[in-house]
């Protein structure tokens, strides 16, 4: 790494060698660094390309209850939003070009190649040392499977501008006003309000969002540095779903998170027996059903694992394949065509943990437990 420019990054977070962290990569013959885990209070995934440094986006608490969690997380005006399920993205000029990069601090050639259609140049020109950070969603896209019925095809929604090096954030108002100047599309707001005012409209929201089969929201302190998260019972049994489908990828505390999640959520919302009993139907067959359907499919010999349809130029999408199969994922290559100058590929991301442990079961293997 330049030796400046570690400088500046042990000087901008005030210690000693943080530079030593880092792990190299390269981005079409550029290299890069990246950071894999928190140290020294400095987020994973900050990089460093070229001349610029660029801070992960930082972790965020979430609530268990609104009441009083909101009100005991804000002393002034929050600002409501809503929170999209998606793959979090930070775009920034560096060296002259826009990259995209991952929550973990990779260079994305898909989500590279998806920011040309924003209008960033503009906006680094004038805001050269800022993040553009956001949610990337919609379909065809190589990370998440969520669906919006209002978004057609995958593209960006911004939750956060922040200097790059400090990570401070921009106000949310003067954000969602700059985003605007900019043609930036962002991320649904709900409105300004007080904490402890912002219970009710949070429940309110929540109500809506939940019907809608939406994710959830996130409120934030009107300077942007403090944000708190809180979900709907309709992504506790999506993201169940879609957890138990390959049974073995994910860790015990995935499920356990989520039961307490809906716990404390019947538990708010004051439901009735007949009401917590319908939740946990809801909860029960998000867990089980997509976990017998996979147990008979491998039965049936079939792969089990996340299906991603990807379109873009030729290069990025081998340059994606690349790098997915250099992190170890194994794809299996469901469709591979051309539309145009455009290539698109239909691929499995295979899990294999989940098959072979299945399999190995199927045929009276033990577990210990
Ligand atoms: P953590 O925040 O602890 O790292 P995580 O990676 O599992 O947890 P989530 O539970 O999805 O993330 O919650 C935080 C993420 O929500 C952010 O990193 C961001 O990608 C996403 N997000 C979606 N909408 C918003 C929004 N309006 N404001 C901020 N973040 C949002
Ligand atoms: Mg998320």
């Amino acid at each position: 790494m330049d030796r400046d420019l570690a400088d500046v990054l042990d000087a901008t977070v005030g210690h000693e060698d943080l530079w030593e962290h880092f792990e190299r990569d390269t981005y079409r013959g550029r290299e890069y660094f990246y950071l894999p885990d928190e140290r020294h209070g400095v987020e994973r995934g900050t990089v460093v390309v070229d001349d610029a440094i660029v801070r992960g986006y930082p972790s965020m608490p979430r609530v268990l209850v609104l009441d009083p969690g909101i009100p005991d997380a804000f002393d002034g005006p929050v600002a409501l939003e809503e929170k999209l399920n998606g793959y979090n993205v930070r775009i920034a000029r560096a060296g002259g070009d826009v990259l995209a990069f991952t929550r973990s601090g990779y260079v994305c050639p898909f989500t590279t190649d998806l920011a040309r259609d924003l209008p960033l140049d503009a906006f680094f020109d004038d805001y050269p040392g800022y993040v553009v950070c956001g949610e990337l969603v919609g379909p065809e896209n190589p990370y998440t499977t969520h669906d919006y019925a209002e978004i057609e095809r995958a593209g960006l929604r911004v939750f956060d501008l922040r200097e790059r090096v400090s990570g401070e954030p921009m106000a949310v108002a003067d954000r969602r006003e700059c985003c605007d100047a900019y043609d930036l599309p962002q991320v649904p707001a709900f409105g300004v309000y007080d904490p402890q005012e912002a219970v009710g409209a949070v429940r309110e929201t929540i109500a809506d969002l939940d019907e809608r089969g939406r994710e959830g929201v996130v409120v934030k302190s009107a300077d942007g540095t403090r944000a708190v998260k809180y979900t709907t019972s309709a992504i506790h049994r999506s993201d169940l779903a879609h957890a138990f489908d390959k049974p073995f990828e994910y860790g015990r505390e995935f499920v356990f998170a989520r039961v307490v999640r809906e716990a404390f959520q019947a538990v708010e919302c004051e439901e009735s027996d007949e009401q917590v009993r319908e939740r946990a139907r809801a909860l029960g067959e998000a867990i089980l059903c997509p976990t017998v359907e996979t147990i008979r499919a491998v039965d049936r010999g079939e792969e089990v694992g996340d299906e991603h349809t990807i379109r873009a130029d030729p290069a990025t999408v081998e340059s994606l394949l690349n790098q997915f199969r250099g992190l170890g994922l194994h794809l299996d290559i469901r469709e591979d065509y051309y539309e145009g100058d455009e290539r698109v590929v239909t691929f499995l991301k295979v899990a294999d943990a989940s098959r072979d442990k299945i399999d190995h079961y199927l045929s009276g293997g033990q577990i210990d437990e």
